[in-house]
């Protein structure tokens, strides 16, 4: 199949698979239009390893390979609405950890954010560059990092998204939050929760949000 057929897909890996699963997504409570708009937009199926394409728009998460995970459609939606609420304009700088294979760092894109992703595992960073090559107008660089540590180089960011569990919020991560930003990640061992923190003039205030399950947010490269 030529590149532009495999982008725009065909059968269970069509715009209207994927449109079936936008409206999926509104039903499960999504509001959000930038952020449907972006799912709808963004082929999940280039994703995914090519024997589970057929199964891209289904709301469940499938493996990457190295023994982690794509996150499923409704919970990236989700963490995306909650990143994107009170975004004043088109724009800012988002810090993304554990890019995987690239599929919410393209959603981040298209929603107008310059994003700076980090892979500790340095197979999944080749391909979510391979991956995110096929995606026109991307604004992003990737990173083969410990996303522990944030991106100092490109600090401050107006948000930070992180798609591993984490033990407690790693604190490089609120230093290079910027004034108002904010840092969304899983916290918890067995029981997890979505965690929201944003950066005030007084401190960081810190919501608990909904349960959820993650892969482990873990230390080093590989
Ligand atoms: N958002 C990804 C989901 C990836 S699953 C996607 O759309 O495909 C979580 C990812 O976090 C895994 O790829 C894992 O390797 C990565 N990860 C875990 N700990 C990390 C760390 N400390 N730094 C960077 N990435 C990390």
């Amino acid at each position: 199949m030529n590149a532009s057929l495999a982008l725009a897909g065909i059968g269970m890996t069509s715009q209207r698979t994927r449109a079936r699963m936008v409206e999926r997504l509104r039903a499960q409570g999504v509001r959000n239009e930038s952020v449907l708009a972006a799912m709808a937009a963004i082929p999940r199926h280039i994703f995914v390893e090519e024997a589970l394409a057929s199964r891209a728009y289904e709301d469940t998460a499938l493996p990457l390979g190295c023994s982690q995970t794509i996150s499923q459609p409704y919970i990236v939606a989700r963490m995306l609405e909650i990143l994107c609420e009170n975004r004043k304009n088109g724009s800012g700088k988002i810090l993304e950890i554990g890019a995987g294979c690239g599929y919410q760092t393209a959603l981040l894109g298209h929603l107008g954010y310059e994003v700076y992703a980090v892979e500790r595992i340095r197979p999944l960073l080749v391909r979510a560059r391979k991956n995110l090559a096929q995606i026109p107008n991307l604004k992003a660089r990737l990173k083969h990092a410990d996303g522990n540590l944030g991106w100092p180089e490109a600090a401050p960011f107006d948000r930070v998204i992180v798609a591993a569990a984490a033990r407690a919020v790693p604190q490089e991560l609120l230093r290079q939050l910027a004034m108002n930003g904010i840092l969304l990640l899983p916290v918890g061992g067995g029981e997890q929760y979505l965690c929201r923190v944003q950066r005030t003039p007084q401190g960081f205030s810190e919501t608990r949000l909904e349960s959820v399950r993650f892969v482990p947010l873990l230390t080093g490269v590989e």
